[in-house]
């Protein structure tokens, strides 16, 4: 069945709306015109993420657990389900709402795309291939992930959470979505998130010592946050239920992240090395062949501008600006 072209009119459901990822994809979405309906239960998202929102007559905000179940007045066109905590710190922390809002959370967010006969999309990650054997991961990777280990509550939730969205498409003819986040950064990432982009910003403003976990040499590709948003648009408004991975082919060792923070910041923070935490990825890089050949997407921000534009938004929220 073709989908159907999404309308400038269109009214869409956005969970965890006032984290990271979500508030950009709030306003992308006010950009076109369309009418927005924010979810979030603030565990690790802040009202600062929307403050610039308070006057939009399109826009509407609801501190609410998704995982309790949602009920949404009038149409709906669109579902889109960003909720859930994503830092490594918090698979520590908070490891039963990680599970609760991929596994539950899916579904109430599935159920309400059904009851209105809207449209889903589901961010999903590149967890989902854990510590991959296969490398650069293309979308038919299955992974090989620890389903008892420190991250399983994140890996296979989203695992479950492609698994009920697949079968909601299946059996329930739902119009579907997956885009495969792979490690994205930006302004609006929380200072205390525990990522690294976070981490290394604030130790290197602060003048910290910049923590480096293992030997350093563990990769991860990084894309920016205006690039994954582009691209998370494209597979919503695409036709194919297939997952889709967004990111770069930018792959970079975690050390020699730390020196180009270290560089753009200008700081004259030490780099010190500490204990790799258990089942940490060796490699990541998206094969992004599919989203470029289906969709036309391929990201437009060099590594350069995103961390200049990056040191910016953490240089202010340092100063409490
Ligand atoms: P984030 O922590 O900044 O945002 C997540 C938001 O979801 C927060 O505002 C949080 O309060 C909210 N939330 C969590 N549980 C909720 C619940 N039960 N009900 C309502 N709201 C809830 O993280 P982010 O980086 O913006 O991630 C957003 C989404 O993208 C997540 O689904 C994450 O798994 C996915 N993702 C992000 C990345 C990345 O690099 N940022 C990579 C892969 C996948
Ligand atoms: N990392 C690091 N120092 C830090 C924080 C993270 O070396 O202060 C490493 C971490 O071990 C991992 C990579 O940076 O190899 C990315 O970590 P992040 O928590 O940002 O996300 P992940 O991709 O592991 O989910």
């Amino acid at each position: 069945m073709p989908a159907e072209k999404l309308s400038d009119s269109t009214r869409a459901v956005v969970s965890g709306a006032a984290g990271f990822l979500g508030s950009h994809l709030c306003d992308r979405l006010l950009a076109r015109g369309w009418e927005v309906v924010g979810l979030d239960n603030l565990v690790t998202g802040v009202p600062e993420n929307l403050a610039h929102l308070g006057g939009e007559r399109r826009f509407s905000f609801r501190r609410h657990d998704v995982s309790e179940g949602i009920a949404i007045e009038g149409p709906v066109d669109c579902v889109l389900h960003f909720a859930s905590p994503a830092s490594p710190v918090d698979f520590a922390q908070i490891p039963l709402d990680i599970l609760r809002v991929g596994t539950f959370g899916t579904q109430a967010m599935l159920r309400l795309a059904e009851d209105k006969g809207a449209r889903f999309l589901l961010a999903s990650t590149s967890e989902v291939y854990g510590d991959p054997l296969v490398h650069p991961q293309p979308e038919s990777y299955w992974g090989n992930v620890n389903p008892i280990g420190p991250r399983s509550c994140y890996d296979e939730a989203k695992r479950c959470a492609e698994a009920f969205t697949f079968a909601y498409h299946r059996t329930r003819h739902l119009e579907t979505r997956i885009v495969r986040i792979f490690n994205t950064y930006g302004s609006r990432m929380r200072v205390d998130d525990g990522r690294v982009i976070p981490n290394y910003f604030r130790q290197a403003l602060q003048g910290e010592p910049i923590t480096v976990y293992g030997d350093g040499s563990q990769t991860r590709s990084l894309c920016y946050v205006d690039d994954l948003i582009s691209g998370a648009l494209a597979v919503l408004d695409g036709p194919d239920p297939d997952p889709f991975n967004i990111g770069t082919q930018y792959e970079v060792t975690m050390l020699e992240l730390a020196q180009r923070v270290k560089r753009v910041t200008g700081s004259s923070s030490e780099i010190v090395f500490q204990p790799l935490p258990q089942d940490d990825p060796k490699q990541r890089r998206p094969d992004t062949q599919r989203a470029k050949e289906r969709l036309g997407w391929e990201p437009q921000v060099a590594i350069e501008e995103g961390l200049a534009l990056t040191h910016e938004y953490f240089r202010l929220a340092l100063a409490g600006c």
